[in-house]
């Protein structure tokens, strides 16, 4: 199936910056991109045509992280956590993501898909294209294939790209209370082995009310052998170098990152591990340490976004209003935003055939009814309005 898009003017995202070609046309065979550039240099259009009218395409968006599996409700304990309770208190209380994972070990791979795909479809609707989903609620051999499972079957649901994460070592769970080991062991010598095929990446908690960096180190190390590639949530309430530990085992991504400091992201520059910011988490925590954006600039580490879609400290599935709090909280420009929901955030998940818009890539777009570019991250959420294609398909245009 052959088709083309006229008429648009483009921020491909190629090299540095937007990329932007104007008066542009894409065209694309069996969902591969054969032609992105300007009209002058387009082959003849043989397929279908669209006439864009004048607007924006940008590559297809990337959520490159999300815990969108999952089941229960944490609207309670977000009322608690206003009365004045912290994290650690909730966590110690039995609730976060402990109550989460009760609630997802107690649901069916069904029911968990069926509860996921309207949070995907909100994600869709804004012209996400890929998605990374982690497990990470199960913390048993067998839930956390449950969630890995209901995560990849997503994909076929919605002909999306879901990207898998296995999150086993995301919190000690109530039965190994005492004994962080002995679950680590679990993690290192079961899950992982059991996630073989299932996921595409593992990732671990490195925090005080996580896992420390010597057991993250065991689960990276492990992952690693697995052949898997790793990423890390780190330096999100303390600061453990758990980026810095991330970067020596090649991390594709370390996450959150408010207390990383500038030996981390010199480590994340040479090991070429994208810093992914989650400004909802940060927002939804009223989080006041900021993460050290200047010395990611300095030393050259890619800088993505994300949703962090999940029940205790994220609950949006709005990856533009990600691109305003960016903005607004962290100070990125709205190109640096845009980057980091597209090239950057391919990168963070180690797809090489996305990001940008560029011939022999996937031909995931998005065609935007904006003025520029900036106007993405300029709006603090609303409809966007967006057509959005997904691998050549078109799966929504407005009228
Ligand atoms: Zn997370």
């Amino acid at each position: 199936m052959e088709r083309t898009w006229t008429n648009a003017r483009l921020a491909t995202m190629a090299g540095n910056g937007l990329g932007v070609i104007e008066d542009g046309v894409v065209a694309a065979r069996d969902g591969v991109i054969t032609y992105a550039g300007p009209r002058a240099g387009a082959p003849v259009a043989t397929g279908e045509s669209v006439d864009c009218g004048g607007r924006w395409i940008t590559p297809g968006l990337i959520d490159c992280h999300t815990h969108l599996v999952h089941a229960g409700d944490r609207s309670g304990e977000w009322a608690m956590r206003l009365a004045g309770a912290s994290y650690e208190e909730i966590a110690r209380a039995g609730g976060g993501i402990v109550s989460t994972m009760r609630a997802t070990r107690a649901t069916s791979e069904a029911d968990l898909v069926a509860i996921a795909l309207p949070r995907l479809d909100a994600l869709l609707a804004e012209g996400v294209t890929t998605i990374e989903i982690k497990s990470g609620y199960g913390l048993t051999v067998a839930d956390e294939l449950k969630m890995l499972r209901a995560a990849r079957s997503l994909d076929d649901q919605r002909r999306v790209r879901v990207a898998t994460t296995l999150l086993g070592a995301h919190a000690l769970p109530p039965e190994y209370a005492g004994r962080p080991d002995d679950y680590v062991a679990l993690v290192t010598e079961e899950m992982i082995p059991a996630a073989n095929g299932l996921a595409d990446a593992v990732d671990a908690f490195c925090e005080g009310i996580g896992f420390s960096p010597e057991q993250t180190g065991r689960v990276l190390a492990a992952a690693r052998q697995a052949g898997l590639s790793v990423k890390l949530h780190a330096e999100q309430l303390s600061a453990l170098h758990g980026a810095s530990l991330a970067a020596s085992f090649g991390a594709l991504s370390a996450d959150h990152l408010e207390y990383a400091d500038e030996a981390d992201a010199k480590a994340m520059a040479a090991a070429g591990t994208v810093a992914v910011l989650l400004p909802g988490a940060f927002y939804f925590m009223r989080e006041t340490k900021l993460p050290p954006v200047d010395l990611f600039r300095a030393h050259h580490v890619p800088i993505a976004i994300a949703t962090d879609c999940n029940p205790g400290t994220s609950p949006t599935t709005s990856l533009p209003l990600m691109l305003n709090m960016a903005c607004i909280l962290f100070r990125l420009s709205p190109e640096e935003a845009l980057a980091g929901v597209t090239v950057h955030a391919a990168r963070a998940l180690g797809l090489t055939d996305r990001g940008i818009i560029a011939t022999g890539l996937r031909a995931d777009l998005v065609c935007w009814k904006i003025a520029e570019p900036a106007e993405l991250a300029y709006r603090i959420g609303g409809d966007m309005n967006c057509g959005v294609v997904r691998g050549g398909r078109v799966a929504q245009w407005p009228s």
